[in-house]
C-alpha cells in the first residue's frame, strides 16, 4: 500500500525524505514552499539535486506537491487571477526541478461571478499554464484537481463541476483529480457504507471517470455528511469514523492508489500523531490483506 502523510520541509528538503523513512511511508506529500506566502524562495539547482539523491536512495516511492493556499484559479480578479496562473506554472517547475511528477492544487473561489464564469476562468487558467514554458519543459508533472467542502463560494464541491472543467480543456492528457475524502464528505458524498461508497465512487466515473483518479487524502471530518466545514480529524475520531475509512483504503477501485493523510500533527495534546494515524490504517488493511 502507497501511505506516507503531508510533511513539514522546514528543516530543508531532504529532511522530509529523513521523517518519512523514520514512520515508515512510501508516499510523501510536501509543500515547496510557504504555502501561505506568495514569495517562493528561490529553488536553485543545489537544493533540487539534493533532494532528487535523497529521494532516488529511500524507501518514498511517491511524492506530491501541495500547491499554495493563496492561489485562487477561478478568481474573477485579474490582478490575483495572474498571479495565480504564474503561481501554478512555477509549482509546476519546482516540481519538475524536483523530480516530482505531480502537483495537487485547490482550485479556487469564484466570489460572486458564478460556477459557470468560474468553471471559465478555471479551464483558461489551466490551459494557460499547461501551455507554459514551464509546463513544456517539465513535460512529467501533471496537475491534479482537489475536490473541496464547499464553504463559501469555492469552486469542486462537486465531481460535475470537476468533470466539466477538465472536459473542457484544450488538452487534459496532464490533469487528474485528488478525492479529499473529508471534504467530499462535508460535501455530502456518503462514504460510511459499501452501498454509500459505491454510489460516491458510481458518481465520481460518470461524472469525472474514475480513471482520472490518481491520489487520496485520506482524512477524517470533524464536522457531519453534508456540512461544508473543512476540519480534517484524526483517522477514524471523526465523522466518517473507522468503517467508513476501512471502507475507502480496501475498495477495489482506490486501494492501488497513494494515500496521504492530512491529519492534526498533534493527538490527545502531544506530538506524534502520524505515527498513531498510520498504525490505524495499516491496521485497517493488514486484515483483509491476510
Ligand atoms: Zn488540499
Ligand atoms: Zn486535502
Amino acid at each position: 500500500m502507497l501511505i506516507g502523510c503531508h510533511l513539514s520541509i522546514g528543516k530543508g528538503f531532504p529532511a522530509a525524505i529523513d521523517e518519512a523513512e523514520s514512520l515508515a511511508m512510501n508516499a510523501m506529500q510536501i509543500f515547496s514552499h510557504n504555502a501561505s506566502s506568495w514569495r517562493m524562495k528561490e529553488m536553485t539547482t543545489e537544493i533540487a539535486g539534493s533532494f532528487r539523491k535523497r529521494l532516488a536512495h529511500s524507501s518514498v516511492e511517491y511524492v506530491v506537491i501541495h500547491t499554495m493556499y493563496l492561489l485562487n484559479l477561478a478568481s474573477p480578479d485579474d490582478a490575483l487571477y495572474e498571479r495565480s496562473i504564474l503561481a501554478l506554472e512555477e509549482e509546476i517547475r519546482r516540481a519538475g526541478m524536483l523530480g516530482i511528477d505531480q502537483i495537487v492544487t485547490h482550485i479556487g473561489a469564484h466570489k460572486g461571478s458564478g460556477i459557470d464564469a468560474g468553471i471559465r476562468r478555471v479551464r483558461a487558467a489551466l490551459d494557460r499554464a499547461l501551455a507554459s514554458d514551464s509546463a513544456s519543459g517539465h513535460p512529467n508533472v501533471r496537475v491534479l484537481l482537489e475536490d473541496t467542502a464547499g464553504a463559501g463560494t469555492t469552486m469542486g464541491t462537486s465531481f460535475s463541476e470537476i468533470g466539466a472543467i477538465i472536459r473542457g480543456l484544450d488538452d487534459p492528457r496532464r490533469v487528474g483529480v485528488c478525492l479529499d475524502t473529508c471534504h467530499a464528505f462535508a460535501a455530502g458524498y456518503e462514504l460510511r457504507t459499501a452501498d454509500g461508497l459505491a454510489k460516491t465512487l458510481d458518481e465520481f466515473d460518470s461524472e469525472i471517470g474514475l480513471s482520472r483518479l490518481e491520489l487520496v487524502h485520506l482524512n477524517d471530518s470533524k464536522f457531519p455528511l453534508g456540512s461544508r466545514r473543512d476540519r480534517h480529524a484524526h483517522i477514524g475520531s471523526g465523522e466518517i469514523g473507522i468503517d467508513g475509512i476501512s471502507q475507502v483504503v480496501n475498495h477495489p477501485s482506490l486501494r492501488d492508489l497513494p494515500f496521504i493523510l492530512e491529519t492534526p500533527k498533534e493527538i490527545d495534546g502531544k506530538g506524534g500523531a502520524d505515527r498513531v494515524n498510520l498504525a490505524r490504517v495499516r491496521s485497517l488493511r493488514e486484515e483483509k490483506e491476510e
